[in-house]
């Protein structure tokens, strides 16, 4: 059995991913596995190849109903016999999926776990299944970040089927949440595959958050008619910079869970299948998004975790091209957090220990001026190799570290201004403080004479603004909330570096350099084949948006955009030359290929030739 001969001829991809192969020869050789791949890594891969090898039935257990149709459509486009059953089906299309399994055709069925549950599902394919595959894994443990019940009861129903093999996949899982998946789903002597976290083709980058709707703005204007998502913490954040971003002339919409189904549901396919360049959501919206050309992510508010950080701007450039993740940090968001994670009534001791954990960890990435992939890499555990990334603020060299002489000397200024006002001001009255910016109630107090009024003008207000941040996530500073306010005042830790003991890293950010509006994704990433051709690209894209939408299909379905950016460069003159382009397997050539191919040749775009 040749596995890299499948790879090219159903998939039209030439080279495996880091440890797919690994996980499919686990499944033939009949072991169980545990399969840590980031976000974009392969993982359907994983369990989709298994399924043409002739030995069995692939079962798939997933949580997402609404990704679910998707996932079989893809996997059909791969030539897959690939079928689902969920509780949203149609009872036609239901009956097909079951005289389709009955029959013996089906290679892979998509399960949601609730289906799973009930009946006897599981005995009837007992005797022809290979491989018990359970995706998003993470949901099983109460140390991830989205558990679900149904999931700890998936142990009862693999029990039933003891010979099909087991594999776990999930993208984000730190040590703990590891052990717990191998324990809970059981399973039984598993190798383990874990793959590097990093994601090199992402931009991070963390701006402190001066005027929200404004920065927003700003990087949905760097990526004209591209797909982006911005995430931010309340409803009313959400329709508020959803409205800002219309007015704007954007294609934009609103997700949160306060819409009807309906309307979230008009978003998402919206979304998915490019008649809306931009959703503005809470957390809710995501997890069953399967968009791969997402060419940035924005979080207008700060995350609840680097779990969370790292799930959410994962979203972006799942089809390996570059991708911008940026984030708005304010200290303030983790005050909200806290209180949002309180406010049914106190946490026990254990939890609240966790969610400070969390939240300094988060609040370090935004601030540290330090490599954001080294310092997400690292979080998960894994050594991060180099000092350069090349894809980051801080190694892109728009933010600078002060000298440690200059650090500790300006951060006793900011902790002075902090200390004279002690625990009865905000972040913002500290800044104005600083800037030597009066108004009544300054002068009412007599701020306006303190000797620390006015000492950082020089350095504006975005760099104070940082420094406070910094100096909370470094534990100088502390934010509490006396019931209606957030505000600041000076720790322990914080008058020890008064009085100069101990060390403390600053860091300025930059003003944001303007980047061409060109999109980055088409420069010199075909391999070997220099820039791509960018008015043909776009003409490759409206051809394949016209395709999509005569077969009512998203437009990945029928090419991601790697593909396109390489057919951009390589113009291939014929369909075998079209065969070299990574993502075109035969079945999509018999069908695609020609209408792609005219294009190439100069035809205008008119949709599939019949
Ligand atoms: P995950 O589920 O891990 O987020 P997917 O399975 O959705 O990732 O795969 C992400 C993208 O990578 C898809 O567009 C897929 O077609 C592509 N891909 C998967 N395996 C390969 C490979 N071996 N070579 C090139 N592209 C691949
Ligand atoms: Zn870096």
């Amino acid at each position: 059995m040749n596995l890299a001969a499948e790879l090219k001829q159903r998939w039209g991809y030439d080279q495996f991913r880091p440890l797919q192969r690994e996980a499919i020869e686990a499944v033939t050789s009949g072991q169980d596995s545990l399969v840590v791949l980031p976000t974009g890594g392969g993982k359907s891969l994983c369990y989709q190849l298994p399924a043409v090898l002739g030995k069995g039935v692939v079962l798939v257990v997933s949580p997402l109903i609404a990704l679910m149709d998707d996932q079989v459509a893809a996997a059909r486009e791969a030539g897959l016999e690939a079928d689902a059953l969920h509780s949203n089906l149609l009872s036609a299309q239901k009956s097909e999926a079951y005289r389709r399994l009955a029959s013996g055709k089906t290679q892979i069925l998509y399960v949601s776990p609730e289906r799973l549950l009930v009946g006897d599902l599981c005995e009837d394919l007992a005797p022809r299944l290979l491989l018990a595959a359970v995706d998003e894994a993470h949901c099983v443990s109460h140390w991830g970040h989205e558990f679900r019940p149904e999931y700890r009861r998936l142990a009862e129903v693999l029990e039933r089927v003891p010979k099909a093999v087991r594999m776990a996949l999930t993208a984000t899982a730190t040590e703990a949440v590891r052990d717990d998946i191998a324990a809970q789903i059981p399973l039984r002597d598993p190798v383990r595959l874990v793959g590097h976290p990093d994601r090199p083709n992402l931009v991070y980058r963390a701006h402190p958050r001066r005027d929200q709707a404004a920065q927003v703005l700003e990087v949905v204007r760097r990526h004209p008619e591209e797909g982006g998502i911005v995430y931010a913490q309340t409803r009313k954040d959400v329709e508020r910079l959803a409205e800002g971003l219309r007015k704007a002339g954007v294609s934009a919409a609103p997700y949160h869970a306060g819409l009807d189904a309906e309307t979230r549901q008009r978003a998402q396919e919206g979304f998915v299948k490019e008649r809306i360049d931009v959703v503005v959501a809470t957390i809710a919206f995501g997890m069953g998004i399967d968009r791969s050309n997402v060419r940035y992510v924005v979080h207008a508010n700060t995350p609840r975790s680097v779990e969370h950080y790292q799930q959410e701007s994962g979203r972006a450039g799942r089809d390996g091209l570059p991708a911008d993740c940026v984030l708005l940090f304010s200290a303030a968001d983790l005050a909200t957090h806290r209180w949002l994670a309180q406010k049914d009534g106190s946490l026990p001791p254990e939890r609240q220990k966790a969610l400070e954990r969390q939240l300094r960890e988060i609040g370090r990435f935004a601030v540290a001026p330090v490599c954001r992939h080294r310092l997400l890499t690292e979080h998960f555990g894994a050594p991060y190799q180099g000092t350069d990334c090349g894809a980051c603020d801080v190694c892109l060299g728009e933010t600078k570290s002060l000298s440690d002489a200059d650090a500790l000397v300006t951060a006793q200024k900011v902790l002075s201004a902090a200390w004279r006002t002690n625990g009865r001001f905000g972040a913002g009255y500290v800044v104005n403080v600083l800037m030597g910016k009066s108004d009544e109630r300054m002068t009412r107090n007599g701020h306006d004479a303190l000797q620390v009024f006015g000492l950082l003008k020089e350095a504006g207000e975005p760099a104070i603004r940082s420094w406070i941040d910094q100096l909370i996530v470094q534990g100088h500073l502390e934010v509490f909330d006396d019931g209606v306010y957030p505000l600041l005042r000076v720790t322990e830790a914080g008058k020890a570096l008064c009085r100069g003991e101990g060390g403390v890293r600053l860091g300025v950010p930059m003003p944001p350099k303007k980047p061409g509006r060109r999109p980055k994704a088409l420069k010199g990433r075909a391999a070997g084949a220099g820039d791509a051709d960018e008015a043909l690209f776009e003409r490759l894209r409206r051809l394949r948006k016209m395709i999509a939408d005569q077969l009512g299909a998203p437009p990945y379905l029928v090419f991601h955009d790697s593909a396109l950016v390489e057919m951009a460069a390589l113009k291939p003159k014929s369909l075998d030359a079209m065969r070299g382009v990574k993502g075109v397997g035969e079945k999509k050539l018999e069908r695609f290929g020609a209408a792609f191919l005219a294009v190439i040749n100069g035809a205008e775009p008119s949709g599939l030739l019949t």
